[in-house]
């Protein structure tokens, strides 16, 4: 019994769950908890048990690496382990010290006392994969908070500190100092004092006007819980417990649980929050590989990318030298990210004493020698591959030995990068997005010499300011720009051949993109995309070039948000976009130009158009080995490009339809002769071998 240690203190028995982390309540601990349970209740030695984890969890609830498996409803399955300890002919002591979630919650329900320490947080985060507590958390929770708290805490899903309950029938003391001794000490008194057992199943739930009250909680949850079919079914479950026994009120949780369980929107949640794990690891990268130190940052250029990626450090505690070529811009950008402390500040969510903390830690300079002390150096210039050598060389001059050296490139090599310097195996590609300090994306670029430790070092570090750091390998665009050159290709010939964008926006946000191709390019500014046409165009001058409705709309000075004018119109002071009759004037042009007779499209070929354009790529370069696994470009489009996460990413989807409907329907596009709608061959690989996209 390795994952639970077992001893006997006077007439107590101590369970004490020893599965780190988080003690998650996989199926070898399942056996373990009953087997100590009915080991104290055959041992006339032992009056009561305390059922207690590691200062760090009681338990983090259901192993979730468990759930599509069949060790997930392996006897004793948690409903089971639940059952035994509430029925417990000798009264059980819960003592709960750390993280007490999910499962671990609903096992803490079952028993008939509760103690906590102050810092013990407590969630039933199940909402957040698109289920609800199945482990009776519905059921007995209302018991002890009453309907309302109960509902709220459930739908919100979020931890709060046990101390928040101090004085509820949750938890019967809130213990300062030693958590075991006081538990014990309070096993003793229930002995002592005869105290009968409390079974939270034994409860009735009662609240006046409930009908009333679990209509308005339905409306309310109907407004707000969007595709997501959770919150409707914890209401669901929730009013349950008004049945007459707990046993029925328990039957429907199941119930509810199991449809839950079988919905795509859960599948894909449960899908990502795997995923958000197994991005962090890179295959041969293993844990444990030495990282360097980085105490002292370095930026090069202030505008808006390295003032913005400067922040993320600034709020993580660490130093950081900004560098720019002239005085004025780095007043600029400087001024700039004390404009953004100062609203958060006025928001709330900055204290003066933190903004004066961090402004202390941001030192600018001209001088690239003041780079010299700097463990960690990220490069935000323009993107243009002369200047970047230029700064790359000199960046090589007066780096320290060790230093790493990165690029915030979207779309240059970075393998030509670190070959500017001689120290390849020092530079990587740290690529942040726009806005940098509130993004949650890095994708990290992995040269063909960037050393172990410094991709080590790097995933350390992109934890510490709070980044979800994703790999991906040297090509054009890395994994999430790259994709988008076909999908923004199946939006342009969309309307090129009789869509409007306004109507292909709409599509895409009712698919759950949160904003369409369209509007995203007006936000980001057309003149980007533009710019990198022409220098693609430049560096490959063989390439035939085909006349592009996204250049025209340049040519206009159709810039987008920032210009006033883009695919929308927009008014002063408004971010609102208008469709512009100028835009179809445009369009029929083009079309009149090209000799295309306009048709029109449903807005499923739009989605399937675009959406299939994504998976297409995302699959070509997972065949190229350019992501290491598809739930890794998964999480690229969900943190970095707003793909819908109750469909789980463009891979998870791709999977969900199924690979024979997604390479037939592929084939059927590119009848018109466009040869990039051809299936990725891991695509036609997949389907022979019957497996998925992983
Ligand atoms: P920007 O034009 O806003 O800022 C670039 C800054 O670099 C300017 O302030 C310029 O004065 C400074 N600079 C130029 N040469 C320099 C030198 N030799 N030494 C010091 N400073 C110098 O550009 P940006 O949008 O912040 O983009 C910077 C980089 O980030 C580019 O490689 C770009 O591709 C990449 N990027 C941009 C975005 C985006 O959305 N803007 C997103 C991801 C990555």
């Amino acid at each position: 019994m390795t994952c639970l240690q077992y001893a006997v203190s006077g007439r107590i028995a101590l369970l004490t769950m020893a599965q780190p982390p988080v003690n998650s309540l996989g199926y070898d601990l399942r056996v373990a908890l009953v087997a100590a349970l009915d080991r104290a209740n055959a041992d006339p030695a032992v009056s009561a048990l305390v059922l207690t984890g590691s200062e760090r969890a009681f338990s983090g609830g259901a192993d979730i690496r468990e759930f599509d498996t069949p060790k997930f409803m392996q006897e004793p399955h948690l409903r089971t382990v639940v059952d035994l300890f509430e029925q417990s002919a000798k009264p059980v002591i819960a003592a709960i010290g750390g993280v007490c979630m999910g499962g671990g919650l609903e096992l803490a329900l079952s028993t008939h006392f509760r103690v906590a320490s102050p810092q013990a947080t407590i969630a039933l985060p199940e909402v957040k994969l698109g289920l609800l507590p199945g482990a009776g958390g519905t059921q007995r929770l209302p018991r002890l908070l009453g309907l309302e708290a109960a509902l709220s805490f459930i739908l919100g899903g979020n931890p709060l500190p046990a101390s928040k309950f101090k004085g509820t029938p949750l938890f019967n003391e809130i213990i300062e100092g030693d958590l075991i001794a006081g538990a014990l000490a309070f096993a003793e008194r229930v002995v002592a004092d005869k105290l009968p057992i409390k079974r939270v199943c034994d409860l009735k739930v009662s609240y006046p006007s409930h009908e009333a009250f679990l209509q308005f909680a339905r409306n309310m949850v109907k407004g707000v819980a969007g595709p997501y079919p959770a919150p409707l079914k914890i209401v669901d479950a929730i009013a349950a417990t008004l049945k007459p026994s707990f046993a029925e009120g328990d039957a429907i949780e199941q119930r509810l649980f199991t449809e839950l369980m079988l919905t795509p929107e859960s599948r894909a949640l449960r899908h990502l929050f795997q995923a958000e794990r197994a991005a962090s690891k890179i295959p041969d990268v293993p844990d444990g590989t030495p990282t360097r130190t980085i105490a002292k940052v370095g930026v090069i250029g202030a505008g808006t990318m390295g003032g913005g990626i400067a922040m993320n450090f600034l709020n993580a505690g660490l130093p950081v030298t900004l560098i720019e070529t002239k005085q004025e811009a780095l007043d600029r950008g400087i001024a700039t990210i004390t404009k953004n402390y100062q609203g958060s500040l006025q928001k709330g969510k900055l204290t003066e004493a933190d903004l004066a903390k961090r402004l202390a830690l941001l030192t600018g300079s001209l001088q690239f020698s003041d780079l010299s002390d700097c463990d960690l150096v990220i490069e935000a210039v323009f993107e243009d591959i002369a200047v970047k050598e230029k700064v790359f060389t000199a960046l090589d001059l007066v780096a320290k030995p060790g230093a790493i050296l990165a690029s915030n490139t979207s779309t240059l090599d970075v393998n030509r990068i670190a070959g500017f310097t001689q120290r390849p195996a020092d530079v990587v590609g740290l690529h942040f997005f726009s806005p940098a300090n509130v993004m949650k994306l890095l994708e990290v670029v992995r040269g063909q010499a960037t050393a172990k430790d410094v991709l080590a070092t790097v995933m350390g570090l992109a934890k510490k300011i709070k980044k979800i750091a994703v790999v991906a390998g040297v090509c054009d665009g890395f994994i999430g720009n790259r994709m988008l050159m076909p999908y923004w290709a199946a939006a342009e010939d969309l309307i090129a051949r009789g869509a409007t964008p306004w109507q292909v926006d709409q599509a895409m946000e009712a698919f759950g993109m949160v904003m369409g191709p369209f509007r995203v390019s007006d936000l980001a500014g057309n003149d980007i995309g533009w710019a990198i046409r022409k220098s693609r165009a430049a560096l490959n001058p063989q390439r035939p070039v085909k006349p592009n409705v996204a250049d025209a709309l340049c040519e206009l000075g159709r810039f987008g948000q920032k210009t006033g004018k883009g695919w929308y119109r927009y008014e002063a002071g408004n971010r609102a976009p208008i469709p512009d009759p100028e835009v179809m004037a445009l369009l029929e042009s083009h079309r009149q130009k090209l000799g295309i007779t306009a048709q029109t499209f449903s807005d499923e070929e739009i989605v399937t158009r675009c959406v299939y354009a994504l998976i297409n790529e995302g699959a070509k370069l997972l065949g190229e080995g350019i992501a290491a696994r598809a739930s890794d470009i998964d999480m690229v489009y969900l943190t970095g490009y707003g793909f819908p996460a109750y469909r789980g990413g463009p891979m998870h989807y791709a999977n969900e339809i199924g690979l024979f409907k997604v390479a037939r329907t592929l084939t059927e596009l590119g009848k018109d002769g466009d040869p990039s709608w051809a299936p990725a061959p891991l695509i036609v690989e997949c389907l022979s071998a019957n497996r998925a996209l992983t």
